[in-house]
């Protein structure tokens, strides 16, 4: 029996809950979480069926990718998500999607403005493209490292898909819900070719400090990962 039971349960539930909402396929996208008293993560394993999952099949792995825990193949961009939790002390847990609207803008090469007061709470001050990279790759683990330190909690990936933070699953699974809602609409928005209004520099400014005093809290411990 491992002690990280219910951590490894999270990951499936929210894994399943993004497979009904759509944003997961079958076997596409992966997700985890932060392991804060181990140096470690709980990610899904590579190419397994979402339905089928269950916590026996999520790896636990530390942040050079030795496992730690179970049997299956570790998702191929588990370097990815050891990334980010080496670089941003804020994040407990991250979700990887290939969500169509998202997915879209990643081929048109569109960041998304900062649109709606919620966005930019959750979000950040905007959606930016990190350039492409082939997937399970260290080009892309890199590129995203170099590209988060701006504290943003989602990105677009070139030709690729999205990328969600959270201070744990259940927020990051609701910011892949926002942004997939900002994405549509964006799209939509350019689809009119009317002039796009974004909401006031000065009011984005107090709601990414929001944001940010919510990640100090993550930083010093005052918020945990789920559960803890
Ligand atoms: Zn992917």
């Amino acid at each position: 029996m491992s002690n990280y039971t219910r951590e490894k349960q999270q990951v499936v539930e929210t894994a399943q809950h993004l497979v009904e909402r759509g944003y997961l396929m079958a076997t596409g996208g992966n997700l985890s979480i932060r392991i804060a008293r181990r140096n470690a993560f709980a990610v899904t394993p590579s190419n397994y069926d979402y339905d089928q999952m269950t916590p026996d099949d999520v790896c636990l792995l530390d942040f050079d990718l030795n496992v730690i825990e179970g049997a299956r193949k570790p998702s191929v961009e588990s370097a990815l998500h050891a990334g980010v939790y080496v670089t941003r002390a804020d994040v407990n847990a991250v979700v990887h999607t290939h969500q169509v609207y998202a997915s879209t803008l990643a081929l048109i090469n569109a960041p998304i403005p900062a649109l709606f007061d919620e966005q930019v709470r959750f979000l950040g001050r905007s959606v930016e493209i990190i350039p492409y990279a082939p997937s399970g790759t260290g080009f892309l683990k890199n590129a995203i490292v170099k590209h988060i330190k701006n504290h943003n909690n989602a990105y677009i990936l070139q030709n690729h898909g999205a990328l969600c933070f959270g201070h744990d699953l259940e927020r990051a699974a609701h910011n892949v819900e926002i942004l997939e809602k900002c994405a549509l609409a964006y799209l939509l928005t350019l689809c009119t070719e009317r002039k796009i209004s974004k909401i006031p520099l000065p009011i984005r400014e107090i709601a990414f400090a929001k944001l940010r005093k919510d990640q100090k809290k993550v930083e010093r411990g005052e918020i945990g990962a789920s559960g803890e």
